[in-house]
């Protein structure tokens, strides 16, 4: 499967949206953010902080500044990631960074304005116009799915009944990683059908919140793309190779308050940004390089994200700031969580034939399809020329292309219009012959109307397997096919230049980058003094600049330390509020429930690793419920309910339709005066008053036994009981 396996970072891009009219106007004037594009570093004032305390340097792949274009964050660090896809690598961008800072604008932009459209129209634009100009030995098959992920929930955004449907499950497969179980995938044949699958998408999402912005801060929205294209390799076979495209727009990374919270709302406030902190976990943990345990298992999102975070893929990390000085911390907080992520190593390999290629199984549909309905109408023009009396022989490798394929399809036609013709002559001059009888007569015309409506039904199949066919061949897509209206020569021309200069920029901005650092290094080598005093001034400079520095990473290390704090406040929070609920729940469990029944459902919870959860095994397990399954009473075989004797005996004697197998009895009123006990407990009253109470109670009496010999709590027995309690009754 692999081809070529090397090591590559994730690109990271930091993108600084510009002040907007409401922190022009409110705060305090200017921005926080500065950047210097031909380096790819920004410079991070502290509003706070005293003029003299250092500004905080980062360097990145790439920066964009209030000023960007989209079209050029595209080209420069978009593009290339693309053309990978196209390739067969995995590829992932995900936008990071604080709600409003531009995820969203920077992954989809303004649609209807084509200098405005984020990342994903321009990708979409990319693949289908790369899928045009391709050779015409290339078949594709491009696929778009929608999911997000809400509180710890996969809810697949093309599904129509997403929000009353079960969240979705992750797999994992050693070929293709972790997947999403049943999730939608739609095959799209141009722009216009995977624009439509996001619209449905985006819809979809819009419908599930009550409070857009809220809901889309919390949730992280992926739309994957798989590109599968077959060619033909060197050795004559057709490969297949397999891109496939995350495009993840994230939660707002800002920290959720979560105090004074109880209930379902702390389940949510927990939830929330656990992806996110498991995001910045699997990042410390991939970037720091030496701990063994990626806890990739933490969250929803990392799991999704296993491959994109060194694994196979190769990844583009779009962080995303706001200028303004109210934000100064998280802005920090993002640019220390993109600085990690430049580290992270990834293991890009291209996906080469592998086993679940959905377009390896529509070729074989297709080809299936057609040796089928080339057989039909084969048979259909054998059996025309036998009928014009012609000797026909079939090719050899029985291989029918192009017109040859045509001319197959008109004679088939032409068979069928023929035979019809041929069919209602033979009618015409059977209802004509006077000789034959009226009968016979029937019985002719009544086969030929036969005869015609298998014709009819035959033609009939093979036109909806032709529709099939066709419908299969539609949705590959063949290169050098004009799928998009803009592929004349001159725009091509134009794109071609514009990557010139994108990819110039890059490798410019990477060679200034290794200049400066190389620049810092052999500047102490060349350094010679001629006398004492100029040594020292130097060496001073070099100390102060030194000192300098030291006191940046000691500010670092400050902030780092504080960041620390405040998360682990919080977590002991969480942990508080977690803990009180759960002692809680302890009192309810202690106090109401019996312990038999704890014991019970305590014995049937297990552990699922997949899920990350707790479940409830079921009572009886699927295999075996046959087995366990309680046996029928005897007293139940062939009747509908267990029975009592008695009304088997009523059955057999064929009583009243009422009582037929039911469990009734006659209850009949002892009409023998009831005598009252005295209320002198007396020794010599004893014996009468026990006569007397037995005599007194209403004697009940099943309606086939005489009133003596049943006892008075035969009253009593339940329908439950009847059956076991009948058979003494009986005897
Ligand atoms: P997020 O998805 O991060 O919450 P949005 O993408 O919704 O943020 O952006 C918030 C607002 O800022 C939107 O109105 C958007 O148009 C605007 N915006 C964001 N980035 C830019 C940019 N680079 N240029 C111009 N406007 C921007
Ligand atoms: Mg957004």
């Amino acid at each position: 499967m692999s081809k070529s396996k090397s090591s590559e970072t994730v690109k990271v891009v930091v993108r600084c949206r510009p002040l907007n009219r409401k922190e022009e106007s409110n705060g305090p004037a200017g921005s926080i953010v500065q950047m210097d594009l031909r380096l790819g570093q920004v410079i991070l004032r502290n509003p706070r902080a005293p003029a003299s305390e250092p500004q905080k340097t980062f360097t990145f792949d790439a920066v964009y500044d209030a000023n960007s274009k989209q079209r050029d964050l595209y080209d420069e660090s978009v593009r290339p990631l693309i053309d990978s896809v196209l390739a067969g690598f995995n590829g992932t961008i995900f936008a990071y960074g604080q709600t409003g800072t531009g995820k969203t604008y920077t992954m989809q932009g303004v649609w209807m304005d084509p200098e405005k459209r984020g990342v994903i129209p321009n990708a979409f634009d990319h693949i289908f116009t790369h899928i045009s100009r391709s050779q015409s030995d290339k078949q594709y098959l491009v696929r778009a799915s929608y999911l997000e992920i809400y509180r710890e929930e996969i809810r697949d955004l093309l599904n129509p009944n997403h929000a009353n449907a079960r969240a979705l499950e992750l797999r994992e497969n050693p070929e293709t990683g972790v997947y999403v179980r049943d999730l939608t995938s739609c095959v799209c044949k141009s722009i216009k059908e995977i624009e439509e699958v996001m619209n449905v998408g985006n819809q979809a999402r819009a419908v599930g919140a009550t409070d857009m912005n809220e809901h889309s801060s919390r949730s992280h929205a992926l739309f994957l793309i798989t590109v599968e294209c077959s060619q033909p390799g060197p050795d004559g076979r057709k490969h297949i190779r397999v891109g496939r495209l995350n495009l993840v727009d994230l939660a707002g990374s800002e920290r959720q308050a979560k105090t004074g919270v109880q209930g379902e709302r702390l389940k949510e406030a927990t939830k929330i940004n656990l992806s996110l902190s498991a995001l910045g976990n699997v990042i410390s943990a991939l970037a720091d390089g030496r701990s063994s345990h990626v806890p990739y298992r933490d969250s929803k999102l990392t799991r999704l994200l296993q491959d994109s975070l060194g694994g196979n893929a190769k990844t583009v990390m779009v962080a995303t700031l706001g200028p303004a000085p109210q934000h100064y911390d998280e802005t920090l907080t993002t640019l220390r969580y993109a600085n990690r992520a430049k580290n992270i190593q990834n293991q890009p390999r291209v996906n080469e034939d592998p086993k679940d290629a959905l377009l390896r199984e529509f070729q074989k549909e297709i080809a299936r399809l057609r040796a089928q309905l080339n057989h039909r109408k084969w048979r259909n023009k054998q059996k025309k020329e036998q009928v014009d009396g012609e000797g026909w022989e079939r090719d050899e490798d029985g291989e029918t292309e192009g017109e040859e394929d045509e001319e197959v399809e008109k004679e088939a036609e032409e068979y069928v219009k023929l035979e019809e013709q041929r069919l209602e002559r033979e009618k015409d001059a059977i209802r004509e012959d006077q000789f034959l009888l009226a009968e016979e007569k029937q019985r002719l015309l009544g086969e030929k109307e036969r005869m015609m409506g298998d014709l009819r039904k035959e033609q009939e199949a093979t036109e909806q397997l032709t529709a099939k066919y066709k419908a299969m061949e539609s949705k590959l897509l063949v290169g050098g096919k004009n799928i998009i209206d803009h592929t004349n020569e001159q725009q091509k021309m134009l794109e071609i230049k514009r990557q010139e200069i994108a990819e110039q920029t890059r490798t410019e901005r990477e060679m200034q980058q290794q200049m400066l650092v190389q620049d810092e290094e052999t500047l102490e080598l060349r350094e010679t003094f001629t006398s004492l005093q100029q040594e020292v001034e130097a060496k001073t400079k070099k100390l102060k600049k030194l000192y300098a520095k030291l006191q940046c990473i000691k500010a670092e290390i400050r902030d780092v330390n504080d960041d620390h704090v405040t998360s682990r406040q919080e977590l002991e929070q969480t942990q508080n509020e977690l803990t009180r609920e759960l002692k809680f729940k302890y009192l309810i469990i202690e106090n109401f429930i019996p312990p038999e029944e704890k014991n019970k459902i305590m014995n049937r919870l297990t552990f699922d690793p997949e899920e990350d959860q707790w479940k409830f095994q079921p009572l009886v397990p699927a295999e075996s419920k046959s087995l366990q399954m309680k046996k029928r009473p005897t007293s139940a075989v062939g009747y509908k309910r267990p029975i009592s004797q008695y009304a088997r005996v009523a059955i057999a004697m064929g009583t009243h339709s009422r009582y037929r197998a039911e469990n009734i009895m006659f209850l009949e009123l002892d009409m023998t005066r009831p005598s009252t006990a005295s209320p002198d407990r007396s020794a010599e009253a004893e014996p009468n008053q026990s006569l007397s109470l037995d005599k007194g109670v209403c004697k009940s009496r099943s309606w086939c036994q005489t009133p003596k010999s049943i006892t008075s709590s035969s009253s009593n027995i339940s329908l439950a009981a009847c059956h076991t309690a009948t058979p003494t009754a009986a005897q």
